[in-house]
């Protein structure tokens, strides 16, 4: 009820069209819904990125390089299109931290069963660098955890932090990308107990990121390493 009265006072943006939601209590309004892309089947086995056709268990790049990668697989909801770039992009710097919620209902409705079947014992989400957190006030990728752990009942742990801006990856080759990562990547405890975990992003694009991450969380003796996040980039 608390949160209705709110919704009334401050109006809850729409993560499609950014207009206030008209209907209170709800997350987006009723006719921007569709306008997200799901990735549905066929997609990439390894990464989740959608795949032309069905004869095709991996995508180009899962199945060039997905041998070396130190996660098991990954899933997003949406495909990383125009529509989706616009509302990641207001998430991330526009201050609407509240698309959380509607992201995270959707990765719990179509991916909360795979995610449980996982069976992680926490969601991980993937750091910003402090002094990005400062000028945003909150690492997207933690609200996204957590209106997610809430909806799926996982435990969330904040354990990874980016102790090093990573500079202008433009340019920079596939390998240099990750190394730059990797090394810009820290675990916060130094005795994790945690075996099986599904790190929490916006997006998947390159899979650098989450390969840095899941690498961190391999050498800190995590057996098994997941990823779901809202969107993944299409390779044409
Ligand atoms: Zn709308
Ligand atoms: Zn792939």
């Amino acid at each position: 009820m608390e949160l209705k009265v709110l919704d009334m006072v401050f109006p809850r943006r729409c993560p499609v069209c950014d207009d206030a939601v008209s209907e209170v209590g709800s997350l987006i309004c009723a006719g921007c819904a569709d306008d997200f892309t799901f990735i549905d089947e066929p997609y990439c086995i390894k990464c989740g990125r959608p795949v032309a056709d069905d004869s095709l268990c991996y995508c180009p790049e899962c199945d060039r390089n997905g041998s070396s990668y130190d996660y098991v697989r990954g899933r997003a909801v949406y495909e990383y299109d125009e529509v989706l770039k616009d509302s990641i992009y207001r998430f991330k710097y526009g201050g609407r931290r509240e698309y959380a919620e509607y992201y995270a209902k959707v990765m719990a409705d179509r991916l909360g069963k795979l995610i449980k079947s996982w069976e992680p014992e926490a969601l991980i989400p993937v750091p910003v660098h402090k002094s990005r957190m400062r000028k945003r006030g909150y690492n997207q990728a933690s609200l996204l955890a957590d209106a997610l752990g809430k909806l799926l009942d996982i435990p969330v742990e904040d354990i990874l932090e980016r102790t090093e801006k990573t500079k202008l990856q433009k340019g920079l080759t596939a390998d240099e990308r990750q190394n730059n990562l990797k090394k810009a990547l820290k675990i916060r405890s130094n005795d994790v107990k945690l075996k099986k975990v599904v790190l929490v992003d916006d997006i998947y694009t390159t899979g650098s990121t989450i390969n840095a991450a899941a690498s961190c969380l391999r050498n800190a003796g995590v057996s098994y390493v997941y990823y779901a996040a809202v969107g993944a980039a299409v390779i044409d």
